[in-house]
């Protein structure tokens, strides 16, 4: 068997006994003579994967009864949509901050609801264009009072850049976690509602997973489609229609897996795998980092050759993959170079990727 070191922004990499488990239990799940696949979403078999994939989920977020989660299909682009839909009153106001690429994305599906709704959007903050990438600072924050929620990012994946500190805000406040979820030391319940599209640090793609307080999604808009009221995956428990049964049975074996490995040493091993890169990028010219240092994300490493070397930038993206390195390559959108290492990347592959690069810059610089 030889395995990539993958280092795509998503779908990525996901932990080799999840897979090699699903594998086992592919044709015949636990003897049910069935693949989960193949079940019905309404059966004994499936109902225990599903209430379990949420239960162990809660319990690695830290999150009690006035929580529901939510498996939505759309990925998280489908949230950027639903959120104004269910929130955003007319002639109501809501509050987004423009960070980056997606939460640019979230702002502009706020403001198409808000025109049809005679409602305003206030962005809060605007670093989305800034080289180096970076996050706003605390002090740079300008929250509308009275919104009806505060929209945010914590990780633009694009750019590399990470919330360290969220923002106390007057309102529901709302995070688009979709990169770095479960990634780090973070209390949850300072939000009302957080989500993530699952490719990336959770599970296969096809679905988003919303953690949202049982009060907020009560309060949604009841005029909307059903399927697109929060409410609705609320009361259902996300049985309303058919959910994406292996996505969510893939998305429960991962966060078991979660729960075997220890968060805190999940954690600990995911800033040392980030510090690894940025120490050989911080160690010499010849690398610059797109993000600013203190925004630096521990889930997406962005950076260039001298300064953006297109032509060394490609040459090192040849000589990665002839090693067994995939999806170095920056977002389209950017260029440069992007290593991805979500919970599931393996030291191994960081520790090829860094003596990969010493040796580039040894024979380049
Ligand atoms: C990937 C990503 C998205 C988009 O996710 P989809 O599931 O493809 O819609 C949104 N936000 C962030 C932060 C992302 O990294």
């Amino acid at each position: 068997m030889s395995r990539a070191y993958n280092f795509s922004a998503g779908p990525a990499v996901l932990p080799l006994e999840v897979l090699q488990d699903a594998q086992k239990d592919l044709v015949d799940y636990k003897g049910c003579g069935m693949s989960v696949m193949e079940m019905s979403h309404r059966g004994k078999d499936y109902d225990a994967i599903h209430q379990e994939a949420i239960a162990t989920f809660k319990e690695l977020c830290g999150l009690g009864d006035d929580w529901a989660v939510c498996f939505i299909q759309g990925g998280a682009s489908m949230q950027f949509a639903m959120i104004p839909m269910n929130f955003l009153p007319k002639g109501g106001a809501a509050d987004y901050a423009k960070q980056g690429t997606w939460s640019n994305k979230a702002l502009k599906e706020g403001q198409k609801v808000a025109a049809l709704r005679g409602a305003t959007v206030n962005v809060s903050c605007d670093c989305a264009k800034d080289i180096p990438t970076r996050m706003p600072k605390a002090d740079e924050w300008q929250w509308a009072d009275g919104s009806a929620y505060y929209h945010l990012c914590s990780n633009e994946t694009i750019a590399g850049a990470e919330l360290k500190e969220f923002p106390k805000v007057a309102g529901p406040l709302i995070c688009d976690m979709s990169s770095d979820i479960l990634s780090c030391e973070r209390d949850y319940n300072k939000f009302d509602m957080f989500y993530a599209g699952a490719q990336k640090n959770l599970g296969p793609s096809g679905m988003a997973v919303v953690a949202i307080k049982k009060e907020l999604a009560a309060k949604g808009d009841d005029k909307i489609p059903t399927m697109l009221q929060y409410r609705t995956y609320v009361d259902e428990n996300s049985l309303f229609n058919t959910p994406p049964t292996w996505g969510i049975y893939i998305f429960g074996e991962t966060m078991k897996w979660v729960k075997k490995m220890g968060k805190e040493n999940l954690f600990k091993l995911n800033a040392e795998k980030a510090k690894k890169i940025y120490d050989v990028i911080d160690g010499s010219e010849f690398w610059t980092g797109t993000a600013l240092p203190e925004f630096r994300s521990n889930m997406n490493v962005t950076w260039r050759i001298k300064g953006g070397d297109e032509e060394l930038e490609k040459k090192f993206l040849d000589e990665s993959k002839k090693l067994g390195m995939s999806s170095l390559k920056g977002h389209r959108s950017v260029g440069g170079l992007r290593a991805s290492i979500y919970n599931a990347f393996p030291m191994e592959g960081v520790d090829a990727l860094v003596s990969f690069m010493k040796d580039f810059e040894k024979k380049n610089g």
